[in-house]
């Protein structure tokens, strides 16, 4: 059967990963059947894990993997410190491996890729070394940032101090305030805000990873796994529309439309709104739509081909009436095609107009489709 390479084995990170995880398993029922959970150790998980989340996402992410926006010191300074708390390697390593997976997505060299696996792309990448190992050659403009050096440097220790130091010291100041026992604080501190919030923040990071190759839709692209899911959006701030994000990942944005649930997003335009950041780089709508555009069209192909390769009648009959439909969807898109290599300023109105029409082409596809199938 499958042997374990384990002379590939990286020990201290997988100790790290099985460590944490155990503890936060088996050490945080007990402590909340024992002890309880106090409002202030709620409150500082939330803050913990809202802050290490956010400073990967749009952090060690948007800003310094794709630079999809620039930031002045103090935002940079505290994803920088976050990131670290999160123990996903330092900023410089973490752009390095995320930029090979953008490059190289589905493939040998992609460091996550799916193709391997769910376990690969979730964890298994880090618990088995790569062979060989990578140069970090894609991200010298990293290496030029004073600020992403010295936590290069100092990225173990910063995500010690802030990230396992300080929620354990709060947890004893909070209960010796209180007149309760402060080393109980402590421990709560230490497996709440600490070791748990370490665990959550990792996972939901690997599920973009993992999860978000495999579940979900793919409205702009099918030529990479990557998919867009609400579900997955809303566990990890925003990432899990990800069949936008590989195939516009310079955009600030994950979740592109109004309604998706993205606050990465909306974190950078109001930190835009406050000075702090600015260059939010967005792709124009009008490629957006020829995405949706040319996908749509390229799905409506492949499902008029099956139909036509169809043993029944009813199948192929549908198909004639099928290929109106697929040439509408052709004509649409190369008049879109030709609006946006014209740089024609579009209105909302008639981009609504083309989205709405491909929209119920598409479900007048799925419809006959069904129908000719069922019947055949
Ligand atoms: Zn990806
Ligand atoms: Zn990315």
């Amino acid at each position: 059967m499958y042997r374990i390479p384990f002379n590939r084995v990286d020990w201290i990170t997988s100790s790290f990963l099985i460590g944490t995880a155990l503890t936060a398993l088996i050490g945080v029922p007990i402590y909340l059947v024992k002890v309880g959970l106090d409002w202030f150790q709620f409150a500082m998980f939330f803050f913990f894990v809202t802050a290490t989340m956010m400073s990967i996402t749009v952090g060690y992410h948007r800003l310094f993997s794709h630079l999809s926006f620039k930031a002045k010191i103090p935002v940079k300074f505290f994803t920088l410190v976050f990131g670290a708390c999160a123990f996903e390697n330092s900023c410089l390593n973490w752009a390095s491996d995320h930029r090979l997976h953008h490059k190289h997505v589905d493939h040998d060299e992609d460091p996550y890729d799916i193709s391997k696996g769910f376990f690969w792309a979730h964890i298994g990448w880090l618990i088995f070394k790569l062979n060989p190992e990578q140069p970090m050659d894609n991200v010298a403009d990293l290496r030029k940032d004073k600020l992403v050096m010295w936590q290069h440097k100092y990225v173990h220790w910063i995500g010690l101090f802030v990230g396992l130091v300080i929620p354990t010291a709060l947890g004893y100041v909070w209960n010796l305030k209180m007149g309760l026992d402060p080393w109980l604080g402590a421990l709560g501190g230490f497996l709440i805000p600490g070791i748990a919030r370490i665990v959550v923040a990792q996972h939901c990071t690997f599920f973009i990873n993992s999860f978000c190759h495999m579940l979900g839709r793919q409205p702009y692209s099918t030529s990479h796994t990557a998919r867009d899911s609400a579900i997955m959006a809303f566990l990890t701030f925003g990432e899990g529309y990800h069949n936008y994000h590989h195939e516009f990942q310079h955009d600030y944005r994950n979740g592109v439309k109004p309604w998706q649930w993205d606050p990465s997003k909306w974190t950078i335009w109001t930190l835009s709104k406050l000075g702090l950041v600015d260059g939010l780089r967005r792709v124009p709508d009008g490629r957006i739509l020829l995405a949706e555009m040319g996908e749509a069209h390229r799905k409506a192909q492949k499902k008029l081909a099956e139909l036509r390769a169809h043993p029944a009648a009813t199948a192929r009959s549908a198909a004639d009436s099928l290929h109106e439909i697929v040439e509408k969807l052709a004509a649409n898109y190369h008049e879109l095609e030709k609006a946006v290599a014209d740089r024609v300023q579009l209105s909302r109105e008639v981009m609504n107009g083309w989205q709405h029409e491909t929209r119920s082409l598409m479900r007048e596809l799925r419809r006959t489709t069904a129908t000719a199938t069922a019947t055949a």
